[in-house]
């Protein structure tokens, strides 16, 4: 059977010898419920006991380790029994000796352990050793009589140690595990092809558990664990690959010959093109032209310029007679794109007859059923829309491409129904979420990769400075200088309930403040997540177009919105947002020539992390240096979210330690792929229904 397999295998059905009905309760209070569990119930991590020391060596390694403590086993005779005196009373400290040099155990809340070490019988100890006063001492250690035979199977082995829980004893969790691993793991087949496994010198999948749970030795763990991980890259990399190669197989005969339109508007920009924007472009356009689909992903920091792209690539589908439709992930963002692209546009798309529309869920039935009837006629050239646009009675002429902004708040699906609404329309997808380069082939591993990595000539550097509570009033005044002198400031606050009513309570208490007593000569707006998409839209036109000064806003501006003449945002009670979301709230300002700056006003005490995150913020202010910030402190599936990335989770693989194998399982599968794209060949069978076992295990996630 195959590791996935002992997923069906119920612990409560089990009949093994020694698997008793207790030992069963232990199994469930670890939340080990089936084989799989106990099999992939993996020890935290290992002991060493395989090899005896004397002193000598002891205090040798103490000297030239960093830590001045050394784990290791001895074999002693008990000398003699000693009381040290301490604020808790006394403490039996025993005398030991390896026939050389002496040592001492000192058992802190153990005394019953003088009846246990009777003066001259011998024991192996199991400790950590360190030089305190003037002897050898070992305060934390395990034991066993040299002549009974008790826990003799604990010593002269590398000893698996197991994450444990109260009152569950380590002996008794590793012999229920071991029962079940010793039952079943001659039993597990391998998933991969034979010739894979010669190739990369792999084990046998059940050889590498049986490992894993009792090594004869240490080098046997890190190669069992390799290989661990090796299987669980490249069950993830084959279906991605897979799926890369059979999407590069569709043929969309070539669909656009010209790029006139776009280059004209291009050249009718009040700005020179980033030389990465015009790299950009012509890595589209490359794709574009060739008669196979898209699949392309541009990252691009915040204020990259990444619409300007996406404009570009949707002009020569119009031009080329084609539909193109632009999709965010909310209808805020929906509007503020639409106007940024009908204003961008502007003159030209009247010279040229262009029909830019908004397609959102807020819209009337009646405005919605006109959209989509243009839309079917193919008389709307770029529809500019949310999530709305995946509605089944949505339907296009031809669409010709899909660009999708803000990607990593799209799911797989989402994209996939879209795609489906043309006859297999070229994707463009943009994102800000600037992830280190093999997370991304990971995360988007079937998209191609072009990177904005320059910010338009001319923008400053936003200043970031982060205050006390205690200080609001000197950001208060900072503010005001920049209103002074016209600009615009954003404050934004938190959501610190879980209900929505709180959140607006505290933002509106929040504002009755600024109003009233901090900027009483200025107007300020109100935006949040209550608010109906009309009503936010309308306040973000009266911020843009100065009517309003300071707009008061929960997270909700986090995304997209870009209003040049801001210059300063305040992010209130800084020490809630991670780093991601404060380097997305912070991208809202800088967006023109102006100097910005962004303010963070923290509590007075903080956690040690949410001090490395405002001290991250201060220091750098490029996406890619914060979020290889955040994803060490707070890993992959926080920052990209397990569900929205697609990512499975593994169990010993680590995307940013085992990046060599990641890379490695990536180029096997490729090379296998490349030769049997289809994998049809016999010694690809195994692989196949990996490929068949992994979709159908996707599809269940998605409809359960
Ligand atoms: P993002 O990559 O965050 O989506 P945008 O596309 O919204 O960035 O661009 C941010 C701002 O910079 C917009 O106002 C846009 O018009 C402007 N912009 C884009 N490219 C350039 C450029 N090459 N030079 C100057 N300004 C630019
Ligand atoms: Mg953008």
């Amino acid at each position: 059977m195959l590791l996935d397999d002992t997923k069906r295998l119920h612990i409560k059905d089990l009949k093994i010898n020694g698997l008793t009905t207790n030992r069963k309760k232990v199994l469930y209070r670890l939340k080990i419920f089936t084989v799989f569990d106990s099999l992939t119930y993996f020890p935290i991590r290992y002991e060493d006991r395989t090899e005896l020391k004397k002193f000598s060596d002891v205090i040798r390694e103490i000297s030239v380790s960093s830590t001045g403590k050394v784990n290791a086993t001895v074999v002693v005779s008990v000398v003699k029994h000693e009381y040290i005196s301490s604020k808790k009373g006394k403490v039996l400290k025993v005398i030991v000796s390896d026939g050389e040099i002496r040592g001492e155990l000192v058992c802190y809340n153990r005394d019953f352990l003088s009846n246990v070490f009777e003066i001259g019988k011998k024991f192996i100890i199991t400790g950590v050793w360190e030089y305190k006063y003037n002897s050898l001492q070992c305060a934390s250690f395990d034991y066993t009589s040299f002549e009974d035979d008790y826990k003799k199977d604990e010593f002269g082995i590398v000893l698996p140690i197991y994450s444990g829980t109260e009152g569950i004893r380590q002996r008794t969790i590793r012999k229920t595990i071991h029962l079940i691993v010793n039952e079943f793991y001659s039993k597990i087949d391998d998933e991969l092809p034979e010739y894979v496994m010669k190739a990369r010198n792999l084990l046998p999948m059940g050889k590498v558990i049986k490992i894993l749970h009792s090594p004869s030795n240490l080098k046997h763990v890190e190669i069992a664990r390799k290989n661990f991980v090796y299987y669980e890259f490249m069950k993830m990399n084959i279906l991605v690959e897979y799926n890369r190669f059979q999407e590069k197989k569709i043929d969309k005969k070539q669909r656009y010959f010209s790029t006139s339109l776009a280059d004209e508007f291009i050249s009718s920009l009040p700005f020179d093109l980033t030389n990465a924007q015009k790299r950009v472009i012509e890595e589209v356009k490359r794709d574009m032209f060739s008669c196979k689909v898209m699949h392309r992903l541009i990252q691009g920091d915040v204020g990259s310029g990444k619409t300007i792209v996406g404009i570009y690539a949707m002009l020569v589908a119009v031009e080329n007679g084609y539909q193109s439709v632009l999709m965010v992930p909310t209808e805020v963002l929906a509007v503020q794109h639409f106007i940024n692209v009908s204003n961008l546009l502007g003159n030209f798309s009247k010279k040229h007859n262009l029909n830019i529309r908004l397609f959102k869920g807020g819209m009337s039935s009646q405005t919605r059923r006109l959209l989509s009837i243009e839309m079917e006629l193919g008389k709307s050239h770029i529809v500019i829309g949310t999530h709305a646009l995946f509605q089944e009675n949505v339907n296009f002429r031809n669409l010709g491409l899909v660009v999708i902004d803000e990607q990593h708040r799209f799911g797989v699906e989402q994209r996939a129904k879209l795609v489906m609404k043309g006859n297999n329309p070229d994707v463009l997808v943009m994102t800000a979420t600037p992830i280190p380069r093999t997370l991304t082939m990971t995360v988007y591993g079937n998209l191609d990769l072009s990177v904005l990595d320059e910010i338009p000539y001319g923008r400053k550097k936003i200043i970031t400075k982060w205050y006390k509570e205690n200080d609001a009033e000197i950001v208060y005044s900072k503010v005001k200088e920049e209103l002074k002198k016209g600009f615009k400031a954003y404050f934004v606050y938190p959501l610190i309930e879980e209900s929505e009513e709180l959140d607006v309570k505290s933002l509106l208490d929040a504002y009755e403040y600024l109003s009233k007593k901090v900027f009483p000569e200025y107007k300020i707006g109100l935006l949040h997540g209550g608010m109906t998409p009309e009503e936010k839209y309308s306040v973000m036109e009266r911020f843009k177009s100065g009517e309003i000064r300071i707009l008061a806003s929960t997270t909700v501006i986090e995304v997209g919105i870009d209003v040049p003449d801001a210059t300063v945002i305040v992010i209130e009670n800084a020490e809630r947002f991670g780093l991601s979301q404060l380097h997305q709230l912070r991208g809202r300002v800088g967006r023109g020539p102006y100097q910005s700056y962004c303010y963070l006003v923290s509590f007075e005490k903080i956690s040690k992390e949410a001090v490395e995150r405002m001290l991250t913020m201060v220091k750098y202010d490029d996406g890619f240096t914060i979020s290889e910030v955040d994803l060490r402190l707070r890993g992959p599936g926080e920052l990209l979210g397990y569900q929205q990335s697609g990512l499975p989770e593994f169990i010993l693989a680590d995307l940013f330690k085992d990046e060599d194998i990641l890379k490695l399982t990536k180029e096997d599968s490729r090379k296998i792929l490349s030769k049997d794209p289809d994998l049809l060949k016999l010694e690809n069978q195994k692989l196949k229904s990996l490929i068949e076992r992994e979709k159908e295990k996707i599809s269940v996630v998605k409809s359960g």
